[in-house]
């Protein structure tokens, strides 16, 4: 058994593959090449902690496909880091940047760690071991991490530091997602949010909607959560409910999101926010909503809830939120699913931004950032709709075949697959 690919999740990812692969006619050595990642590196990372004790945290970076560019996706620090999920999230950072048109491949990390529990000098501790011990593995031009569930701009910067230590001049093209004082990008914080709400902006014009009339659902007010309720609200949306890990809250007139997230700064979770009913996680995905966005983590919607799901839109702002059992049910129940390879994908497109930012050493406006983004993402989700029109398929095998095409190519031309 391999441990890269035997996962559930990432066994799913590759249904999606064959799916799409079928209906472009995927060369057959690009699928099997596809099928497994390149390398994965595993390390056992030592921890000096407070109280003095030594623990081992176990770290990995799965480089999935660098036929488009460098290897480049984020580092998640989870209690359920695993080998194949990692895999399974490198993987769809391939299919990702390729849907998006970027010079770029797929790969991600993790270390298997509950950050809440570490105190700050532990967190840091741990990151600069880790990137120490994957350091030869890692660059500007070879693989290039970024923040995701569990990190953040702080994660990057020591990051940047240990590896631009390790190398001996500063190198902060290594990463992206870090402050905007060392080499960030401005509106990267709030780029898979604000990406998650353009592929919302262009969902519901397919059903008539106009934003302002949109009732939205968001599960999660982290990085993604929060910034996509931002921005929602700000084109005038109606979100009504949104969620972390202390549950929902629920107000169908609609949330005042600027009040909450100061509300949420003091208070650390958005319970018992005045004016709401406490919901939980799994009710906030059967709210009569039109759009639900899972931002969270993956594997939320199952065979399980899938029928009780009554929106009529599911933007994923997660990656793989959907199983694949509850997708087919979705679908038969006329749900339109924009994938998390286009959903999220603004996150990515902005570590770009800041990774070209960085080697020309000219830093753009954030209207900049933002009118740059607003383009591909809304070019993204055109191209994937009418692949999906054309070849009546669902959204998912659309942004997927998409993907594959371009792709394909590339190993056609690199010689990687004939
Ligand atoms: N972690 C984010 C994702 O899943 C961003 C990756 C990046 O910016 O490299 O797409």
């Amino acid at each position: 058994m391999n441990p890269l690919t035997s996962g559930p999740f990432y066994q799913n990812t590759m249904k999606i593959v064959e799916d799409a692969g079928r209906l472009i006619n995927l060369n057959p050595n690009a699928l099997e090449r596809l099928r497994f990642p390149r390398r994965a590196i595993v390390v056992n990372v030592p921890v000096k902690m407070d109280d003095g004790r030594l623990k081992i945290f176990t770290g990995y970076r799965v480089q999935h496909n660098q036929m488009l560019g460098p290897f480049k996706g984020g580092i998640r620090y989870h209690q359920n880091v695993d080998l194949s999920e990692v895999a399974a999230l490198a993987a769809l950072m391939t299919f990702k940047n390729s849907l998006l048109g970027l010079p770029l491949g797929g790969g991600k990390g993790g270390v298997q760690v509950d950050p809440t529990l570490l105190s700050r000098n532990e967190l840091e501790e741990l990151t600069r071991r880790f990137t120490a011990e994957i350091s030869p593995f890692i660059g500007p031009d070879k693989d290039i991490p970024a923040p995701d569930v569990g990190t953040d701009s702080q994660t990057m910067a020591w990051m940047l530091d240990t590896y631009s230590t390790d190398t001996g001049y500063s190198q902060t093209g290594v990463v992206t997602g870090k402050p905007i004082e060392i080499g960030g990008s401005l509106g990267r914080d709030s780029a898979t949010g604000l990406g998650v709400v353009y592929v919302i902006e262009k969902a519901v014009q397919i059903i008539n909607l106009k934003m302002t009339e949109a009732r939205i659902a968001i599960q999660g007010f982290g990085k993604v959560g929060m910034h996509a309720a931002i921005e929602a609200y700000a084109l005038g949306a109606r979100v009504v409910a949104v969620s972390d890990i202390s549950g929902g809250i629920y107000n169908e007139k609609g949330l005042n999101i600027p009040d909450l997230v100061r509300y949420v700064k003091e208070n650390k979770v958005v319970k018992d926010f005045p004016g709401t009913q406490h919901i939980s996680n799994s009710e906030i995905l059967e709210l009569p909503v039109d759009v639900l966005a899972p931002c969270a983590l993956e594997g939320v919607i199952t065979e399980k809830n899938a029928h009780e799901i009554k929106a009529k839109i599911i933007v994923e702002g997660a990656n793989g939120p959907t199983t694949r059992p509850a997708d087919e049910i979705l679908h038969k129940n006329g749900v339109i699913v924009c994938p998390d390879i286009l959903a999220n994908g603004g996150g990515v497109v902005v570590s770009y931004f800041e990774w070209v930012q960085d080697i020309v050493w000219l830093f753009w406006t954030e209207e900049e950032v933002r009118n740059k983004l607003r383009e591909i993402m809304y070019k993204a989700f055109d191209k994937v709709y009418a692949f999906s029109q054309k070849s009546e398929v669902n959204m998912r095998t659309a942004a997927m075949g998409s993907s594959l095409e371009r792709l394909q190519r590339a190993m056609m031309l690199r010689g990687s697959a004939w």
